[in-house]
């Protein structure tokens, strides 16, 4: 008789009512894991996605916080801890991310803090406690959603690029902390992807300066994202692995 029980897999991804997040959730949800779908306001936007994996027979639940408050993310996070005993998250994707350009001359308060405590100190909210557990079990997945402009500087961006860079260097540290317990830690820095964020973009401009002549989709990324979450990518960490058509190599 066979008496192994299945344990369910949990996968959190911030972020992931709209956008590469909705895609990453699809698209891990068919990889056999039960998504926790984390958004910040927009619950419509979760519980399609919610209702789209169910749609294709997969689990998956709400944890709505917003990444930047840390006694939010504790509480939404000890609750789900507590109706789920004896579980845990093995999977992070921190993609949850804003866009609020501006040259540096003329960049407010609010637009340096807003998108450098949702793409940085989002991570760290999130990280940092969930971490505990997967170096008990040693094991574990963490992925950052970084971007290329963290990795070449884009103008209009200094607060886009300085929290996506920083991003990468905090990949980098952790990957070494956490490599000897089992878990990886790695970035994925997508270029121009359709999504809501890219939506007011003048995009026929845009497509000429990328090699491959086109913006990525959603689906793309998620599934260079899938890869690194998988058993064949048990030996890649602290890695910031692009994908962009080509726009920066
Ligand atoms: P979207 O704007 O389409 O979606 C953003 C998602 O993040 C939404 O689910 C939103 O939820 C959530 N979110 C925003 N702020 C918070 C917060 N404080 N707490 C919790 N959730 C939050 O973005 P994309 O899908 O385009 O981007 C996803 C990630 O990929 C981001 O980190 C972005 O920087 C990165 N990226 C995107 C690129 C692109 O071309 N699209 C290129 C490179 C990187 P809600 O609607 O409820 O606020």
């Amino acid at each position: 008789m066979n008496t192994t029980v299945n344990a369910i897999r949990y996968a959190l991804v911030t972020g992931g009512s709209r956008g590469i997040g909705r895609a990453i959730c699809l698209r891990l949800a068919r990889e056999g894991y039960s998504i926790i779908i984390n958004y910040r306001s927009d619950s419509n936007a979760g519980a399609q996605v919610k209702a789209a994996i169910e749609a294709e027979g997969g689990k998956a639940e709400l944890l709505p916080f917003d990444v930047c408050d840390s006694e939010s993310v504790a509480e939404a996070l000890t609750m789900w801890q507590n109706s789920h005993s004896g579980e845990y998250i093995s999977v992070l994707i921190n993609n949850a991310g804003i866009r609020q350009d501006n040259i540096l001359s003329l960049m407010n308060n609010k637009q340096w803090h807003d998108v450098v405590n949702t793409t940085l100190t989002g991570f760290y909210n999130t990280t940092s406690l969930l971490v505990q557990k997967m170096m008990r079990k040693r094991s574990g997945r963490i992925i950052n959603i970084a971007s290329v402009s963290g990795m070449m500087g884009l103008p209009g961006q200094s607060n886009y690029s300085a929290a996506k860079a920083g991003l990468i260097g905090a990949t980098k540290a952790l990957a070494k902390e956490l490599a000897p317990r089992g878990i990886t830690v790695n970035a994925v820095a997508p270029g121009f992807i359709e999504t809501d964020m890219t939506s007011d973009l003048d995009r026929t401009d845009i497509e000429k300066s990328i090699p491959a002549g086109r913006f990525g989709t959603p689906d793309e990324v998620a599934a260079l994202v899938a890869f690194l979450v998988g058993n064949d990518a048990s030996y890649i960490t602290g890695q910031c692995i692009s994908i962009n058509g080509g726009l920066y190599t």
